[in-house]
């Protein structure tokens, strides 16, 4: 692995502090040096990439990614595509992630029970290119919830998007396969959502002796437990369960807000906003109008988000970028749209929504103290940056503007040759 040198960049390092030019090592893996253009740090036989003033910032973290989304506009479509075709594309996925500057994601569930842990295995063993992975289970769901797509005539939980479980004895039998598996989380649908017939977003719809028989499994095995929880009510059930990662949180009260704050060393809110923006908005030539999203739900739940993720924010809770990219309108790898919602709707500083998607990042990859920072010894996840992020946070999800994409010390994204030459002459 070479050694690289970055010079002349302005490091926008993820602690808050504002950007500062200099240079930064990085040996093996892991950055070695942080310095100021004061302290010049000497290249040895380190590879040197002269930035010319753009920014190198952490990659960025994806709290709430579906690779086996396959940009379809229903569940069904996801679901029915052939699983030789599945592996393939999730792969393709992976690549284009990591390429997008996302050199971490936390997978909040698959559409067929083993794509996460084979993806996250390949990508581990360097077979395929892809972003620091957590592997996710299906979505377990109860019958009738979000998730269940069987149909009367043909109730085979092949067609279905999720597991179903209707006893604590059955989520018992589908928690421990799917930790046989080896997945890092377990993914509990316990409210409705707008998006399913019948299954309302302030609906709650798992028992207690259901959850409390999934955590149960988790908890010996020392994994996560991960929830889709719009309800105020499916919140608060998540917390009293040990959940770590919550999904959504469109609706709140008092209470779920202050047992959120309560846990807030623990817990980690991944709302996905865009695609209740998308529903209302871009999803027309999907068939859903303004008015037909309306007609679902999607005005007040929107509403409720936005109140909901804003008190959140103000409580110190965190709340991080991504979420349900993968659907037909709300494709893949415009993800850091998130980064302009939090601005523009929840009230976060461009910093804020930056190291949200860095700093947050690091911990809820369960790596806080090695990930989501420029700083020396911590694991060289990078992004060279045309432009600063500060300004416009939108060019983080311009592929042109994002000139090189480091993951582990190796550049998935190299930055162009002909710039490098470029600027070794004018060095
Ligand atoms: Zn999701």
């Amino acid at each position: 692995m070479a050694d690289t040198l970055f010079t002349n960049v302005r490091i926008l390092d993820g602690t808050g502090q504002m950007p500062y030019t200099g240079s930064v090592l990085v040996q093996g893996n892991r950055i070695r040096q942080v310095g100021r253009s004061t302290a010049p740090i000497s290249p040895g036989g380190a590879t040197v990439i002269d930035g010319a003033g753009a920014t190198l910032m952490p990659g960025m973290t994806e709290a709430h990614t579906h690779f086996s989304w396959n940009d379809a506009a229903t569940l069904a479509g996801i679901q029915t595509m052939p699983l030789e075709e599945h592996v393939l594309w999730c792969a393709k996925v992976a690549k284009r992630y990591l390429e997008a500057g996302w050199t971490s994601c936390v997978g909040a569930a698959c559409a067929k029970p083993r794509l996460d842990v084979v993806i996250r295995n390949a990508i581990n063993a360097g077979q395929i290119p892809g972003p620091r992975y957590l592997a996710a289970s299906q979505e377990i769901t109860v019958l009738g919830g979000l998730g269940d797509e069987t149909l009367s005539h043909l109730p085979f939980p092949e067609f279905s998007f999720g597991v179903n479980v209707s006893s604590a004895d059955e989520m018992r039998k589908a928690v421990r396969l799917f930790l046989k598996y080896g997945v890092d989380s377990i993914k509990l649908n316990l409210s409705g959502d707008n998006f399913t017939p019948d299954s309302p977003a302030e609906t709650t719809w798992m028992t207690d002796a259901e959850v409390e028989a999934a955590m149960h499994e988790v908890r010996i095995r020392g994994k996560r437990g991960t929830a889709h929880a719009r309800s105020a009510a499916s919140v608060k059930q998540a917390l009293k369960h040990g959940i770590d990662v919550i999904y959504h949180a469109s609706f709140s009260d008092t209470e779920s807000l202050d047992m959120l704050e309560a846990a807030k060393d623990r817990v980690f809110v991944a709302p996905g906003i865009a695609i209740l923006y998308a529903m209302l908005h871009e999803a027309e030539a999907y068939g859903i109008t303004n008015a037909k999203a309306q007609a679902m739900g999607y005005q007040i739940e929107w509403d409720a988000a936005i109140e909901s993720l804003k008190a959140m924010h103000k409580r110190g809770i965190r709340v991080l970028p991504g979420g349900d990219y993968g659907f037909a309108f709300t494709p893949h790898c415009q993800n850091a749209r998130d980064l302009e919602f939090f601005v523009k709707y929840l009230g976060f500083t461009p910093m804020e929504a930056i190291r949200s998607a860095t700093f947050y990042g690091g911990q809820i990859m369960m790596k806080p103290n090695e990930l989501g920072l420029v700083k020396d010894g911590f694991l060289a996840d990078l992004l060279l940056v045309d432009g600063d992020p500060l300004a416009n946070v939108a060019i983080l999800r311009d592929p042109k503007r994002l000139l090189a994409v480091m993951k582990d010390g190796v550049f998935a994204k190299s930055p162009e040759i002909a710039a490098q030459r470029r600027w070794e002459r004018a060095a």
